[in-house]
């Protein structure tokens, strides 16, 4: 089992980093995505690579200017994240966001497009976050199809989205909310996905599960998720696990 999308080195996962990827072994996880989203936290995350490794040998490392941060980031941002390049394993999480806590479109859309040529030319993945602008992020990509591969992060839109990622290469995060009891429209979505296209995260600390409240999950609870995904996709959950798991190493076993 792999959790394709954590936080490990924000707080208050960062007290413990080492135990809470023992506590991730432990429930069956053999990786996580481990994602920096602002400038300041890129360099160690690249230095921690083989330090998460040694814990859970799957593990990767991922750093990338988050669409909330955009409008902080240092004049510089760009030389930096090209120069840790080599020793990051993807780009992210970057992406678009409409919501109220981001800045404007202007902002953020050029570091997007920016953070996906860096990505390409390096031939790393992505993981992008996507808050209700799928229209807009479908269509950067289109202009990146065949170059560019990742995952959408915390995936929560229709089936025509869906769809439409898929056809351009992406994986399709899913999270804690499908846990949730009210998740009904998502649930619903899903279970209509081909397995090929799903993975499974936790974006621990920050998002919950129908029992783990926001702010308290860990990369361990990947299993509810797992769990919940193989209730709603009527499959055995080790075929779940396989599955999800072998869509992650894909991303780096390319021909
Ligand atoms: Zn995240």
């Amino acid at each position: 089992m792999i959790d394709s999308h954590c936080h490990l080195f924000d707080p208050p996962l960062a007290e413990d980093p080492e135990g809470i990827l023992a506590e991730a072994r432990g429930a069956g996880c053999t990786g996580v995505v481990v994602v920096a989203t602002w400038a300041s936290a890129w360099e160690s995350i690249a230095d921690s690579r083989e330090r998460v490794r040694a814990v859970l040998p799957e593990s990767r490392v991922a750093a990338g200017l988050h669409p909330w941060y955009v409008h902080e980031a240092p004049v510089d941002w760009e030389n930096r994240l090209s120069a840790l390049l080599p020793r990051l394993d993807a780009v992210g999480e970057i992406g678009l966001d409409r919501g109220e806590r981001a800045p404007a479109l202007e902002l953020q859309e050029p570091v997007f497009v920016r953070q996906l040529e860096l990505a390409a030319k390096a031939g790393l993945p992505v993981l992008i976050h996507v808050v209700r602008a799928h229209d807009l992020v479908l269509h950067h990509l289109k202009a990146f199809q065949g170059r560019s591969r990742g995952i959408i992060h915390a995936f929560s839109g229709s089936p025509e989205d869906a769809r439409a990622y898929v056809e351009r290469g992406f994986l399709l995060g899913i999270g804690g909310g499908l846990t949730r009891e009210n998740a009904h429209r998502l649930r619903r979505v899903v279970s209509r996905l081909p397995p090929s296209s799903l993975v499974l995260e936790t974006d621990s600390p920050y998002l919950g599960t129908e029992t783990v409240p926001a702010g308290a999950s860990r990369p361990a609870h990947v299993a509810q998720v797992a769990g919940r995904l193989a209730e709603v996709l009527g499959r055995p959950l080790e075929e779940v696990v396989a599955v999800t798991s072998s869509n992650v190493r894909g991303l780096w076993e390319r021909p």
